[in-house]
């Protein structure tokens, strides 16, 4: 049984990932997410469905557009591949008919999209981001789940506080802007999602990343770079781990 679930995840895993490089593709160009459907962005043609399979298109045709020969990115098929990958992850954490595997499912599908647009554009569309905050709400007021209602208002009321307040303070210290409403709406809703026991080790984790990838990979040390990316592959890494497992819950929270 667990075979076959697998598999079924995997294939679902993948279409939804195809989904996810339109999202990825046309969301940050603020073009529709519905028409026209797939076509190459270099030549227009439309794409038919037998050359848009998940995967498997991307191989057969060397990664190349079949008509023009324009390259598709690479994370098309990157994204195609980790998409099942986190949902075969959180089903083997959760089992299926459990309702925290729904739960980090949909999470994980909003931070994978957010993960690739903020790491190439450098920003985090509200599309994505704020639908994230009644969404974590209502899985904390939904009974079987890991955190309770009262504690993901409260996670992220003060998170939402909190980081309105470093954010202009770090206006008024630098002149400039150091932390975008992207990132605050982003851990706001992760906030409701993990509850605020969890908060300090996803944003921990996350500075660690960042810091890390900053020392070795950015060359201009005076550019920023998109803290959005290491909050929702820390946010996908704390669910896969089973979140809430590791933390201590305040009793009457
Ligand atoms: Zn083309």
């Amino acid at each position: 049984m667990t075979a076959i679930i697998i598999i079924l995840l995997a294939v679902l895993g993948a279409a939804l990932g195809s989904f996810l490089n339109v999202l990825i593709y046309r969301l940050p160009r603020k073009e529709s997410i519905i028409f026209p459907g797939s076509h190459c962005s270099e030549c227009d043609k439309a794409i038919p469905f037998y050359l848009n399979i998940p995967i498997v298109s991307y191989i057969m045709l060397g990664g190349k557009c079949k008509y023009c020969q324009a390259k598709v990115h690479w994370h098309h098929l990157l994204v195609e591949i980790i998409t099942p990958l986190i949902l075969i992850g959180l089903f083997l954490q959760y089992g299926l008919l459990n309702l925290l595997f729904l739960k980090y499912a949909i999470m994980a599908l909003f931070m994978i999209p957010i993960f690739f647009i903020d790491a190439f554009h450098q920003i985090i569309p509200h599309k994505l981001s704020i639908p994230l905050i009644p969404l974590g709400l209502l899985f904390a007021f939904l009974p079987g789940g890991d955190v309770g209602i009262i504690d993901a208002l409260i996670s992220a009321g003060i998170i939402f506080v909190f980081l309105v307040f470093l954010a202009y303070a770090y206006r008024f210290a630098r002149k400039v802007d150091g932390i975008g409403g992207g990132d605050i709406w982003l851990l706001t809703a992760i906030a409701g999602f993990f509850g605020l026991m969890s908060m300090p080790y996803v944003i921990l984790f996350a500075a660690l990343l960042g810091i890390i990838y900053f020392l070795i990979f950015v060359r201009d040390k005076s550019q920023g770079f998109a803290f959005g990316t290491f909050i929702a592959f820390a946010a996908v890494a704390w669910a896969l781990l089973g979140a809430a497992q590791f933390v201590i819950n305040i009793p009457f929270l």
